[in-house]
């Protein structure tokens, strides 16, 4: 396994590439504007034809939407990025960029659920995927076939909390010569930079972590600049291989799904994001020895019969931390509680933590996935994503963990009274 833990500095999280703008902005302006006009029509018509460096309209490109995609390519180590609505957007526009009717793609069964359905919205279109339950580099060769065109993970799953190893995984896809494209939400570059192990998309929903406020949804897409499309000769019929060699996958996004589609993020969005983005090394490390200190203490209680937490020696997956800066473990956590009753009881009598679907929040959010965003799922492909009728997924916040800690011991005392 790849030890290096290549991470940027906090340093890079503060400060963008090129300086904002001429009235010396500390923050990128936003731009908050459909389009933009030019002196001259063959002005336009030379950025149309990308002769020349210039905006046009928002949907295509936008300059504070621009600073966020830039800077999400330096701090992921890759040669662009292109920022979506959502990251439901990002996996859509890379999955249409890269695949075909005819094609599969090979996943684990742990996803998070919007992806897995968007998996079945793909079989409308003649696109099947390949699930594998334990996510190991031989199990993903096992299950490559000539069809298939590319592997794709979540590096710390959601709510599943398994931690794939990045390096064995490209290694496998690789070995195919087809790609391998990493949801890296629950990680952030702060944790872990995957393109560095070998990752060849990077997809994340930056609703998340990377807002880090729960202000905004929106996604983003990294790409590499590594894979040789040319080369692996399974992408001639989809990608521009011929003329933009290891841009092929971007020159493609950008020129027709992402911008036909009309998957664009807001100015606004981005700029939500590029402030979030300047606290995140920060954010990161305290949510990580947040979720490492709750997760101790639940595992120590009873009325507790599981706490699924990479960080933990007892976790199955934390032999994989080694990947992350700090060997730390992440923000999420999940736990069992025996029966779906004590779950809501459990969710009910909790005073700070939200209840609410979503991760990555400053504040401390807690959701039973089951009944939420696994509902319309069978028991058997919720049982596989790791979702039990009586599974709490916890999002740990930065309040101050003794305040974190005393609202569990509450919770717990109030439900092992009551039931
Ligand atoms: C939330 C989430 C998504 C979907 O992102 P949206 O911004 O909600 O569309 C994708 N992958 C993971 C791991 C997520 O947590």
């Amino acid at each position: 396994m790849e030890k290096k833990q290549d991470c940027c500095s906090a340093t890079a999280y503060l400060h963008l590439k090129h300086r904002a703008d001429a009235m010396g902005a500390s923050m990128m302006p936003v731009y908050q504007t459909s389009a933009f006009s030019h002196s001259t029509a063959e002005e336009l018509e030379q950025i149309f034809k990308n002769q020349k460096p210039g905006f046009t309209y928002s949907r295509v490109g936008n300059p504070t939407v621009n600073a966020f995609e830039n800077q999400m390519a330096r701090l992921e180590g890759g040669l662009s990025a292109t920022a979506c609505a959502s990251g439901s957007a990002a996996i859509a526009c890379c999955f249409m960029t890269l695949l075909k009717s005819g094609d599969n793609v090979v996943v684990p069964t742990g996803l998070y659920g919007g992806t897995l359905n968007w998996l079945k919205d793909l079989e409308a279109f003649g696109i099947t995927t390949h699930f594998v339950e334990a996510f190991t580099a031989e199990n993903v060769a096992a299950a490559i076939d000539e069809k298939t065109r590319l592997v794709f993970t979540e590096i710390i799953s959601n709510p599943k909390i398994e931690v794939v190893d990045v390096k064995a995984l490209a290694d496998a896809a690789h070995g195919a010569a087809i790609p391998l494209v990493v949801d890296a939400t629950a990680v952030t570059p702060s944790l872990m930079r995957p393109i560095a192990f070998g990752a060849d998309i990077v997809v994340h929903s930056s609703s998340k972590y990377i807002n880090g406020n729960g202000s905004g949804v929106s996604g983003v897409i990294v790409d590499s600049g590594r894979f040789p499309w040319k080369k692996s000769g399974k992408f001639d019929e989809v990608l521009p291989c011929q003329r933009f060699g290891p841009a092929a996958f971007t020159a493609k996004l950008r020129n027709t799904i992402w911008q036909d589609v009309g998957a664009c993020l807001s100015p606004v969005h981005a700029w939500l994001n590029l402030s979030g983005l300047e606290t995140l090394p920060l954010r990161m490390k305290t949510i990580c020895e947040n979720a490492q200190a709750l997760a101790e203490f639940l595992e120590a209680q009873d009325g507790i019969e599981e706490v699924n937490y990479p960080g933990l020696a007892s976790s199955p997956w934390h032999g994989h931390t080694d990947q992350f800066a700090h060997h730390r473990g992440g923000g999420l956590l999940t736990v069992r509680l025996g029966s779906k009753a004590r779950a809501f009881q459990l969710i009910n009598h909790l005073k700070l933590a939200l209840n609410l679907p979503n991760i990555g929040d400053t504040k401390t959010l807690v959701l039973h996935p089951a009944s939420t965003i696994f509902v319309h799922s069978d028991q058997k492909a919720r049982e596989a994503a790791g979702v039990y009728d009586d599974t709490v997924r916890i999002s740990v916040g930065l309040e101050d963990i003794k305040d974190i800690i005393s609202d569990f011991v509450q919770a717990l005392e109030s439900l092992n009274e009551s039931i």
